[in-house]
């Protein structure tokens, strides 16, 4: 056996784990996913990195601890409260750690699986688990990269004969964001104050923002940085990329429409940016390649890759407002759709000499789909508030109200076995008076 077999062998759709909820097919953790996040728990409140499967957590540093995992570096990197100095081991080490964990975890290996004392040390139960911010984020950068989407809000505010401008299909267009706000699932949102501009009113008026909404996106955590001056190729950018998360990128349309223009949004993207809290390594996904969308016309050379890129990650969005018990689903759609490559939007960033770090946090912009009810945005699925959506429970909504609980999911189907991202959750409350 070879590093590279080995590896390999963590994808076997046929390996199964002792622990049992992590083989129902519709899980999303299963062993052959092993995301990596921070928790704590009601044991042990000292955050440290874990890796889920099923309904539980592995615990990464009680593991070491016991010898049952090796690290290439004695560098205590797994009772930190990010993944960052993990993830800084690089490429050989997560997979050196993945390979270790689907040996242990498979059902035929019995060194936790008969070990009682053993096992009570090393999981915990997700459900008496705190998740965290899983990397500590040097910098934030979105990018706008579905085709659908761009063409949607190119109709809705431009021309919808000529809604994508010139540079859009040149190269994958973005803007630095703000890694401050970044917070994980589960964080409530308060909805922003700004300056909105109503149109039968020469100035702004200063409120709380009337058109909240989500967008569905992926995110990508730099797995290993560039130095500044020296771009990263093509060709070579996944090796650069430790895994992906979901992102909601919350905006303020109304502060937005005002502020745009000349330097792009501001404020009503700066409020909250919430992603998900486990890691899916790019290794796990691996199965999941798919080719890209035809690019027309051929991007210029430093933006050109060999093979496919693309991933097939379903992915939904759900509204529950406050008093509901039920959630609507309100968006269905695909990462595959997207029409620039996680590798070109690293390459295009770094092009221009621009240095990345362990940990930056890349947005693929807003997803949508070809059809209907696979807009990321409600600013699309209403298009611009015009035609509001039908609730199950709740009544209608144009865009978000307080108290709604907005929930994205994502997960790649296997045959008999799930690679998911679980979920990315937020609350609104409502606006400082
Ligand atoms: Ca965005």
């Amino acid at each position: 056996m070879n590093a590279l077999s080995d590896l390999q062998a963590t994808l076997d759709p046929s390996r199964k784990s002792w622990i049992e909820s992590a083989n129902d097919s519709t899980q999303d953790f299963s062993i052959q996913n092993l995301p990596f996040g921070i928790f704590s728990d009601t044991r042990d409140a000292t955050r440290r990195v874990g890796v889920a499967i099923g309904d539980e957590i592995v615990d990464l540093a009680a593991l070491q601890a016991e010898g049952l995992l090796k690290l290439p570096s004695k560098a205590d990197v797994l009772t930190r409260d990010t993944l960052n100095e993990f993830i800084a081991l690089g490429r050989d080490a997560w997979r050196s750690v993945r390979v270790q964990l689907s040996t242990l975890l498979a059902r035929d290996t019995a060194t936790l699986r008969d070990d009682t004392a053993l096992r009570s040390k090393v999981l915990v139960r997700q459900a008496d688990a705190q998740l965290h911010l899983p990397v500590q984020i040097p910098g934030y950068t979105d990018f706008y990269s579905s085709k659908e989407h761009a063409t949607n809000v190119g109709s809705m505010f431009r021309d919808p004969k000529n809604a994508l401008l010139p540079n859009w299909s040149e190269m994958p267009i973005g803007y630095n964001g703000r890694p401050s706000s970044v917070v994980v699932s589960g964080t409530p949102v308060r909805r922003p104050n700004g300056q909105l501009k109503l149109p039968d009113q020469e100035r702004p008026v200063f409120g709380a923002c009337r058109k909240l909404d989500i967008e569905l996106e992926t995110g990508f955590v730099i797995g290993a940085g560039n130095a500044l001056g020296e771009p990263v190729a093509c060709a070579d950018a996944e090796a650069h990329i430790f895994g992906m998360v979901l992102l909601n990128d919350w905006s303020a349309r109304d502060i937005q429409q005002w502020e745009y223009v000349p330097l792009g949004p501001f404020n009503a993207k700066t409020f909250a940016t919430t992603i998900s809290p486990w890691i899916v390594t790019l290794d796990a996904l691996e199965p999941f390649r798919v080719a890209q969308p035809v690019q027309e016309p051929q991007p210029l050379a430093y933006l050109r890759h060999d093979g496919e890129h693309a991933f097939d990650i379903t992915l939904e969005v759900t509204l529950r407002p406050q008093q509901a018990k039920q959630a609507s689903t309100i968006s269905r759609t695909n990462f595959k759709h997207m029409y620039w490559t996680m590798a070109q939007q690293l390459a295009h960033h770094t092009v221009s000499g621009c240095n990345t770090r362990v940990g930056d946090l890349m947005g693929s912009g807003t997803i949508s789909g070809p059809t209907e009810d696979s807009c990321g945005s409600l600013l699309e699925s209403t298009w611009n508030g015009s035609k509001p959506l039908t609730l199950q429970e709740g009544g209608s909504r144009s865009f978000i109200e307080d108290g709604d609980e907005l929930t994205l999911s994502g997960w790649c189907q296997g045959v008999g076995y799930r690679v998911g991202f679980g979920t990315c959750v937020g609350e609104i409350l409502p606006a400082l008076s």
